[in-house]
């Protein structure tokens, strides 16, 4: 059907912006079933209730387990083995009465009859290394696992216990009623593994010069396992990838290694005088009142000496934490140790790295920077940092986190010698796990159940921080570099996952274990999400008050994903409804185009196509306004005239009615081109169109019309356009911020080069 081409005077006045708003050609199928892309998420959601609210606060009957440790750990660094003995004290806040508890014991995944292997594919290759045929075929599998020597009560009484793999089963004496409090003993071993021959998050590097070894030491002690209102025990079993779920409590470890080790961990250190040789104490005390250098507490020197002999001796470290969910501690003779402090608010935080002398030049310059940094970034973003200390310890081909402390990769060659590559990746290695400690460390989501939780919002607020270290420390940076080259953020970076083979990706709302491209899918997506979020959709005020807002409600707490996206919303007055839909529970892709431009001439003599129109309607032919498309009769005539429209005199006797003077004045600038401008969308993600106009004189007007423009039709919208200046372009997401996967259709008219992006992107899709 060819579309009517005549607008009333009183309509076509109102506003130059919406006079052809509701023309909308509407899809209709039979037996059509609301699949809006704008309906809410109630089938999605869970209801809200008494323990979380519709908003996505914590409601009123929210609660939380407690979890209590006293534990003392040694290691054996002659044979690489820790022991360990301790005692958990659970408190039930629950209202449910508790049979049993679930303990985890993670270092499960590494005994010899775990299941993790036997779940992963594999194939035999034509070609392969010897290292890797000894490790898949001949070398017998290292028994890393726990030795559970006993469970018992503190009155020493066994307690009944099931191990089923990585989770233990605690029968309790008597049920837990609400409130109730009880402890138990856990006695264990377990021999460490090499984590960089064998993998894990946990472990120790060898280094064969002067036979020593740097541990970076967690999930070292069976863990409670997190009961609430949403899971009830969350014992997902641990496969090796999905990370952790655990509860907040108060820990006090006391860790016995060699008396030449240097040791640091999650907790304030309670007996330093003990432990520190007095001019480590005088460093120390320098050092907290450093604010723009580290001071070395243990120097090159010094540590390059210990590593050549061992003591025979030991000694005792103590850490006391409270409200953490977790601890990690990391020990070795070879450590080189510096601090800072850095000023949040009121209180003086210290940022701390520990590192052998392999990892120098690098670690000495700016390790401790990188955390001091991340701690004034994450803090404006989100709440100040709690704690009093954050640690960033460089141990190889690691990157992971814990409660103050996290282990980094980063490492020069043998002559101290590294490429950019390495120092960018060094530098954003500890600003993602110094920021691990909001995300989940303290904003304490399941990390078993939803990875993006802390991956995907860290890898966001890691961006924010990355942008500002390379401000702050314009040194850091490489010469053709201007600002910090972050590898995750900006939406273009994600465009080739997103545009990739359907079958190999996941919706973000998938468990770890089950998605194809974890990084892209947990960390990449929902970090571009939110980044898309905060520049394009919400804008940086909304967004950031609406984050700060579900960082400040969840701060020690257990956060769902409904939460998140709750709080989003109702702490900014936007429907973001459409976003959470395809964003995170689908995996359709943003591709916007502009389908067709169409020019008109504007008249008041009355055309054959026009006193038809009139004549159907009965109205008088001479009282309407016609619209002459390009390519029409009479259109190059009426356009050589130059006639505007405030000059057809319709419309001239209309405004002089119905306006006074001094309206009149304020009437818009008379328009003279007329354009229906068509855009189309074969992607399946609702996004805001944003649109450049560029005019005949070179100028430019940018619009971004509403992702809510897509409502009716999710296939094509039509703009009508009235404008005084001959629109010479139009230009789709000129500066690439919504993932267009396609950007060939983004522009008209059609530009004949293709650009480098484009290119890029034609050779890496398949
Ligand atoms: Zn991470």
């Amino acid at each position: 059907m060819k579309r009517l081409k005549y607008f009333l005077c009183a309509m076509l006045l109102a506003s130059f912006s919406t006079y052809a708003q509701d023309d909308v050609k509407p899809e209709r199928e039979q037996g059509h079933t609301n699949q809006n892309k704008f309906k809410q998420l109630y089938d999605e959601f869970s209801t809200p209730n008494v323990f979380r609210t519709g908003s996505g606060a914590p409601g009123p009957g929210y609660y939380q387990q407690q979890a209590d440790y006293k534990m003392d750990i040694e290691i054996d660094d002659a044979t690489a083995k820790l022991y360990g003995n301790e005692t958990i004290t659970y408190t039930n806040n629950s209202p449910d009465e508790l049979k049993y508890l679930w303990v985890q014991l993670d270092q499960n995944v590494r005994a010899k009859d775990s299941k993790t292997p036997l779940i992963s594919n594999s194939v035999v290759r034509p070609a392969t290394t010897s290292s890797s045929v000894v490790k898949s075929y001949l070398k017998e599998s290292f028994d890393g696992g726990f030795h559970i020597e006993h469970v018992k009560d503190t009155n020493g009484k066994d307690l009944a216990h099931t191990i089923n793999r990585t989770m233990m089963r605690v029968e309790l004496p008597k049920a837990m009623q609400s409130g109730d409090q009880f402890s138990f003993q856990i006695k264990w071993w377990y021999n460490i593994n090499d984590h960089v021959k064998d993998g894990g998050r946990s472990g120790y590097e060898y280094f064969e010069e002067n036979d020593n070894r740097a541990y970076v030491i967690a999930q070292f002690y069976p863990r409670m396992a997190v009961y609430n209102d949403v899971e009830g025990w969350q014992n997902s079993q641990f496969w090796g990838r999905d990370e952790f779920a655990l509860p907040f409590g108060d820990f006090d470890v006391n860790i016995t290694v060699p008396a030449d080790h240097i040791l640091d961990g999650t907790g304030v250190l309670t007996n330093r005088e003990e432990v520190f040789t007095k001019d480590m104490m005088k460093r120390y005390k320098k050092a907290k009142k450093s604010y723009d250098e580290p001071v070395m507490i243990v120097t090159q020197d010094e540590a390059e000496k210990a590593e050549k002999s061992k003591s025979k001796k030991k000694k005792t470290w103590k850490l006391s934490a409270k409200m953490v969910r977790d601890f990690g501690f990391s020990t070795s003779r070879k450590f080189l140790w510096d601090m800072m402090a850095v000023k949040l608010g009121e209180k003086d935080v210290m940022a701390v790295s520990l590192y052998p002398k392999e990892g120098n030049p690098l670690w000495e310059e700016w390790s401790t920077k990188a955390v001091a940094s991340t701690l004034k970034s994450y803090s404006r973003m989100t709440f100040d940092y709690p704690y009093h200390k954050a640690i960033s310890v460089h141990a190889k081909q690691q990157g992971m986190e814990y409660p103050m402390i996290c282990w980094n990769y980063g490492r020069p060659d043998k002559d101290g010698n590294y490429s950019d590559r390495v120092k960018y990746g060094m530098i954003s290695v500890i600003i993602h796990e110094v920021g691990h400690n909001w995300f989940p460390m303290i904003i304490n989501s399941d990390e078993r159940q939803w990875t993006w939780m802390d991956e995907g919002l860290n890898t966001f607020t890691q961006y924010v921080a990355e942008q500002d270290f390379g401000e702050w420390y314009p040194k850091a940076l490489s010469a053709n570099d201007k600002t910090y080259p972050s590898r995750r953020g900006p939406a273009k970076n994600i465009v080739r996952y997103m545009g990739g083979k359907q079958d190999f990706i996941a919706p973000i709302m998938s468990k770890g274990l089950n998605t194809y491209q974890f990084g892209n899918n947990a960390y990449g997506k929902p970090a571009t999400g939110l980044n898309i979020l905060r520049e394009t959709v919400m804008g940086r005020e909304l967004f950031d008050y609406s984050f700060r807002e579900y960082a400040n409600r969840w701060m020690f707490k257990h956060p769902t994903p409904e939460d998140f996206f709750r709080t989003m919303e109702d702490a900014s007055a936007i429907d973001l409804d459409w976003f959470w839909r395809g964003w995170f529970y689908t995996t359709d892709y943003t591709d916007i185009g502009v389908k067709s431009v169409k020019k008109f001439a504007v008249t008041s003599t009355p055309n054959e196509n026009g006193k038809q129109i009139a004549e159907r309607n009965n109205i008088d032919a001479k009282t309407l306004i016609y619209f002459i498309e390009e390519g029409e009769e009479g259109y190059e005539e009426t356009m050589k005239k130059g006639v505007t429209m405030n000059d057809l005199p319709t419309v001239k006797e209309y405004i002089m009615d119905n306006f006074t003077p001094a309206e009149q004045k304020e009437m818009k600038e008379t328009p003279k081109f007329f354009y229906e401008v068509t855009f189309e969308k074969p992607g399946g993600l609702v996004m805001p169109l944003i649109v450049e106009y560029t005019y005949a004189d070179g100028t430019k007007k940018r619009e971004t019309y509403p992702a809510q423009i897509w409502r009716l039709n999710d296939k094509e919208v039509s703009k009508a356009i009235a404008s005084n200046k001959e629109i010479v372009g139009v230009m789709v997401d000129p500066d690439l911020e919504t993932a267009d996967v396609d950007t060939s259709n983004n522009a008209w008219p059609k530009e004949v080069k293709a650009s480098d992006f484009d290119k890029f992107k034609e050779s890496t899709r398949d």
